[in-house]
């Protein structure tokens, strides 16, 4: 797989700089993001809708050229080193977010600290200069005992005085990151091949199937092409942009939503077009076997099976086996190495047997049973079959919507610690079967509860194929026919109001949650 090729030089041209954003939190990474958006104008954008894909490319006037740059669009380190951890590469540039009236926080070091491990040069934006208190001065002066020395100190950093509010200092940031550029990185790749480049994010869409954001590095992807990402396979059946439109081929640096995949890869992942269909199916069946052998072979590595059954025996030893399903791939990868990283000792071990994008499934809850594995749903739910199976085998499954709620329970338990405690627990369900529009009380649910009781005011969620959509939500109003209700049983229809909620479809279900103790086992 390495076929990383020496290229010609001649067949390499320019590429724009990938940029990550990073800095401490509430330090305006996201406002920054989104004003770069914003105040570049893109060309024939008339009517496009910005969407979420998880990257972006803006084009900027810069010493007389048109010059592209692509920012990847989720703020912060954690993704950047998640990815970094598959060998994955992103990133040409960091920018660094230092809010000017705050200063050096623990995460700007360690966002810092990341970027510099990678070798990617940083350009700082002192953020929020609008404010009355802002101190750009400091905050130059505060990390250059980091090593991150300003150009007007003598050093070769770029910090530029930006107010993502305002929008003000945008176009300077731009021509600071292009300058970083072409002073020290050679970005170019060659366009005239078969594309390769990395997911750097991916989900489930109902109706879309399977939707990846890659990042192409090298080649140009087309529509058509056969496509391995990690163990996904397919062909490219369409490309979106980051206006929503429709594009028939990405150059390197671009990033693209594809659709086509008959699984959802994960972020970090390895795409590469390979010649025919059969191939691609080859690669993708051959690095599944690859990952299953990698992660068997660790799991053995902690602790033999001999040890394993010794130390069972005399009582010394609890193996916590567990899948992990969660929305979207970034968030599972985190969950993931989070947890893996647990201190506990020896007598103890925890092993991540599947994870996986999507609802809990049948299957999860087969492989669960067949390995005494507890399911944590982050921001999922199980499908119909799978609240079955598991009532019936006695599966475990978990939810979170807080990826540290999850840490600390798996290692409160891990250390033999774990307490009794309110859980939520479904009170009842609800699959939406029209809907109805009021301009008075916004959009109405007309529903069929099909498990437990719905009652007026309940916190509430919506689930669409088995994803948590919506969560927060609080059932507001309660009707049967004309009349208010407090409450709607099993196998009656209602009308439901969710107040300004109005994001609704018909086929989601809405879940209402109780709080029970946990039981004590
Ligand atoms: P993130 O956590 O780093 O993504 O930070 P956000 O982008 O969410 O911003 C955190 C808060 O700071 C929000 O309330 C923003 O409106 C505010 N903020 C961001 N940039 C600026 C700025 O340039 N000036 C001022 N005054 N506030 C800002």
């Amino acid at each position: 797989e390495q076929e990383e090729l020496d290229e010609d030089d001649d067949d390499l041209e320019i590429r724009p700089p990938v940029v990550t954003v990073m800095g401490h939190v509430d330090h305006g990474k996201t406002r920054l993001l989104d004003a770069i958006r914003n105040t570049t104008v893109i060309e024939g954008e008339a009517g496009g809708i910005t969407q979420h894909i998880g990257a972006y490319q803006i084009w900027t006037e810069h010493e007389g050229h048109d010059r592209a740059i692509t920012f990847i669009d989720t703020p912060g380190h954690e993704a950047f080193t998640a990815m970094r951890a598959r060998g994955a590469d992103v990133t040409d540039i960091a920018i660094l977010v230092v809010a000017a009236d705050d200063g050096i926080m623990p995460q700007t070091v360690e966002a810092l600290n990341h970027a510099q491990a990678a070798n990617v040069p940083i350009v700082v934006a002192v953020n929020k200069v609008d404010k009355p208190e802002a101190n750009p001065a400091k905050v130059r002066q505060q990390l250059t005992e980091y090593g991150l020395v300003a150009e007007e100190y003598g050093g070769e950093v770029m910090f530029v005085d930006v107010s993502a509010r305002q929008g003000t200092g945008i176009q300077d940031l731009l021509d600071a990151v292009l300058l970083t550029a072409d002073a020290g990185l050679d970005l170019r790749a060659n366009p005239n091949k078969e594309a390769r480049g990395i997911a750097i994010e991916a989900k489930l869409d109902k109706g879309r199937g399977s939707v990846a954001t890659v990042l192409v590095q090298g080649g140009t992807l087309r529509v058509g092409d056969p496509i391995v990402a990690g163990t996904a396979y397919g062909r490219v059946r369409a490309m979106i942009d980051e206006h929503g439109e429709r594009v028939e081929e990405a150059a390197p640096s671009r990033p693209v939503q594809v659709q086509g995949l008959n699984s959802v890869p994960r972020a970090g992942d390895l795409f590469l077009v390979p010649e025919d269909d059969r191939t691609a199916r080859q690669i993708a069946e051959k690095r599944e076997a690859v990952e299953r052998n990698a992660a068997l072979a660790k799991a053995r590595k902690r602790m033999s099976l001999e040890d394993f059954t010794k130390a069972l025996e005399e009582g010394k030893v609890e193996s916590l086996n567990l899948i992990i399903k969660g929305d979207v791939s970034g968030a599972v990868e985190a969950l993931e190495e989070s947890l893996l990283k647990i201190e506990v000792d020896d007598s103890v071990q925890l092993r991540i047997i599947h994870r996986g994008v999507g609802a809990v499934t049948e299957s999860d809850i087969n492989l669960a049973t067949i390995d005494n594995a507890i399911v944590i749903g982050f921001n999922v739910r199980p499908d119909a079959k799978a609240r079955e199976a598991a009532a019936r085998e006695g599966v475990d499954i978990r939810f979170y919507n807080v990826i540290y709620s999850a840490i600390d329970d798996v290692e409160a338990s891990l250390k033999g610690m774990l307490k009794p405690e309110y859980e939520e627990a479904q009170a009842g369900l609800a699959e939406i079967r029209e809907v109805f529009r009021s301009s008075k009380f916004g959009n109405i649910a007309g529903v069929l509860v099909k498990s437990g009781t719905i009652t007026r005011n309940a916190k509430a969620r919506i689930i669409r194929e088995g994803v948590v959509v919506a969560d927060g939500l609080a059932i507001e109003s309660l009707r049967r026919f004309k009349d208010d209700v407090t409450e709607v049983k099993t196998d009656f229809e209602a009308g439901i109001g969710l107040g300004k909620f109005n994001d609704i479809q018909i086929g989601d279900e809405i879940e209402t949650i109780e709080m029970v103790e946990k039981p004590r086992d």
